[in-house]
């Protein structure tokens, strides 16, 4: 039998509609999580919320560019209507940014990647800690990457700011320790999605380098993420806060 981590917890995840944040949708919903999805991708974000109905979990998809003050205080507000609490929330939307050195990094991708990126979690953070201290307790899990673990040349923007994702991570993770809730980051290697898919066709990365970069010559699935956030944020992780995760099968262990 197959142990249900999340059985009955109210649960948002943003960055929803595509990659690790829609399998967690799909592996989060399996053990057992009523969810609210949010991303900037309606179409997609309303199919998997449609899907997880359809298989008789809960789930609804709420349009949110966590970029935007706003917006994400209404979606932790649209959860907290539709069940009356939070019990936890996966911050995982992100992009990746162009790719080039610091020298060539525009202002305008220094500042986007970062508004999505690491504003993004703050705000996320900022409303989710202020609901989660209201009703005395809660998880919250940010996806940083080891990109927040190590260096990567040329993704200045990305880099810096998952090294601040995890930063905050802990900052958030002191403040709240002793009032029943846990904020942890995983820190995913590479991982087979469509912003993956993107680097690879555009020429950003090469399969085989990543492959001689990673320990276990391969890349990881969306789901093996999720299943590693479903554990951060379940019961099971009670004595965990303030880590950073690797998830990226050896890669930052080199
Ligand atoms: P993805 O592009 O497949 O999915 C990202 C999702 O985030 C998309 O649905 C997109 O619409 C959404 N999104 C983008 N900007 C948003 C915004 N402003 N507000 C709300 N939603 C927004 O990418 P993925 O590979 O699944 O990445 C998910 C997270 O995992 C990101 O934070 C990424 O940095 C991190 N990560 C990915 C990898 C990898 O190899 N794929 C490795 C390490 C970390």
């Amino acid at each position: 039998m197959t142990t249900r981590l999340l059985e009955g917890k109210i649960i948002a995840i943003t960055g929803a509609s595509s990659g690790i944040g829609q399998a967690s949708a799909f592996v989060f919903a399996g053990h057992g999580a009523k969810l609210v999805l949010a991303d900037v991708n309606e179409q997609d974000g309303e199919a998997a919320a449609r899907k997880i109905r359809d298989s008789g979990g809960d789930a609804a998809f709420v349009r949110a560019d966590v970029s935007d003050a706003r917006a994400v205080e209404a979606l932790v507000a649209r959860a907290v209507e539709r069940h009356g609490r939070l019990d936890g929330a996966f911050n995982n939307a992100g992009i990746d940014g162009a790719p080039g050195t610091v020298a060539e990094c525009s202002q305008e991708n220094w500042d986007r990647t970062l508004a999505v990126n690491l504003t993004g979690v703050f705000l996320c953070m900022k409303h989710e800690l202020a609901q989660m201290l209201k009703q005395g307790g809660g998880a919250i899990v940010n996806n940083a990457s080891v990109a927040g673990l190590i260096g990567v040349a040329a993704l200045p923007a990305y880099v810096a700011a998952k090294h601040g994702v995890v930063g905050l991570t802990k900052a958030a993770a002191l403040e709240v320790a002793t009032q029943g809730i846990r904020v942890n980051a995983v820190c995913p290697g590479p991982i087979r999605t469509p912003m993956m898919d993107h680097a690879l066709r555009a020429g950003l990365v090469k399969e085989e380098d990543m492959l001689s970069m990673e320990p276990m010559r391969r890349l990881g699935s969306p789901e093996e993420v999720a299943e590693a956030a479903a554990f951060l944020l379940s019961d099971r992780a009670s004595f965990m806060t303030g880590h950073a995760m690797a998830v990226d099968g050896g890669w930052a262990a080199w």
